[in-house]
């Protein structure tokens, strides 16, 4: 199983080493603000190259469900733009959040909005690599916060071979039971590509989206081991604490799998 860190942008498998991670996630551009196609990286080959697992976040900016125009259009392209750069990179897959409408719009029409995006997406030559549709934390539009909205996203977009992965945190505080958690999941997606294995520092359904490590956090970590291993997936933790708190929750979860 292979099991890492969300990590800073610079230098990604020097942070990996740091933290004897087999996997990094980072970014590749600022998730809030940068709408901008993602300019090529000077270590592409080295990252390609590495034995080092490498994942990439999209910008949380990017939201494929909305009914805003000037911020879905845009957020289809720059979607692409970070794909066709993950790809680059020799990422695994592009981490995506499940968005939201705007309150008092039909969540059907995010749903809607989701499957316009792979289409146009298929159209133009597909991402290049498996999107990962990432379960979020807030909000009473969100499409992908409670299971019988991500069963419906997964009708509207499932037959585009979008994968899933499992954030921990978000699914405590988005009011769903880490109890059995991959099962219900796996009934919907079929597929758990990735795990983001994070204590959260609220409460179960608080709606707040505030990481942190497992051995600390509201989260009983070792229901986290416990999804992990149903998962059979590779982690990502995107735990607070630098290389120090990173390192203690990847040991955590090494530990505690018998790996
Ligand atoms: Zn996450």
């Amino acid at each position: 199983m292979r099991i890492g860190a969300h990590v800073d942008a610079t230098d990604p498998l020097e942070e990996a080493a740091l933290r004897k991670a087999d996997a990094v996630q980072f970014f590749l551009a600022d998730p809030q603000k940068d709408w901008k196609t993602p300019q090529p990286r000077t270590d592409a080959d080295q990252l390609r190259d590495s034995e080092v697992d490498i994942y990439v976040h999209a910008p949380y900016i990017i939201n494929l469900a909305t009914t805003n125009n000037r911020i879905r259009i845009p957020s289809r392209k720059l979607l692409l733009g970070h794909a066709r750069a993950a790809v680059a990179v020799g990422a695994k897959g592009l981490i995506v959040h499940g968005g939201h409408v705007t309150a008092g719009d039909d969540l059907a029409t995010g749903f809607a909005n989701w499957r316009k995006a792979f289409a146009q997406a298929t159209e133009a030559g597909g991402h290049g690599l498996p999107v990962l549709v990432e379960n979020t934390a807030g909000g009473d539009n969100a499409c992908a916060r409670r299971f019988d909205n991500l069963a419906r996203l997964w009708d509207a977009v499932g037959e585009y071979g979008v994968g899933f992965c499992l954030d921990t945190c978000h699914a405590h505080a988005g009011g769903e039971d880490l109890l059995d958690i991959v099962d219900r999941v796996l009934a919907i997606t079929g597929r758990i590509d990735l795990i983001h294995a994070n204590g959260s520092r609220d409460a179960f359904n608080s709606g707040r989206d505030r990481h942190d490590n497992l051995a600390s956090g509201t989260i009983d970590p070792q229901l986290v081991v416990a999804a992990v291993r149903a998962a059979a997936a590779p982690v990502i933790v995107e735990t607070p604490g630098g290389v120090v708190g990173q390192a203690a929750d990847i040991a955590y979860l090494r530990d505690h799998l018998g790996r």
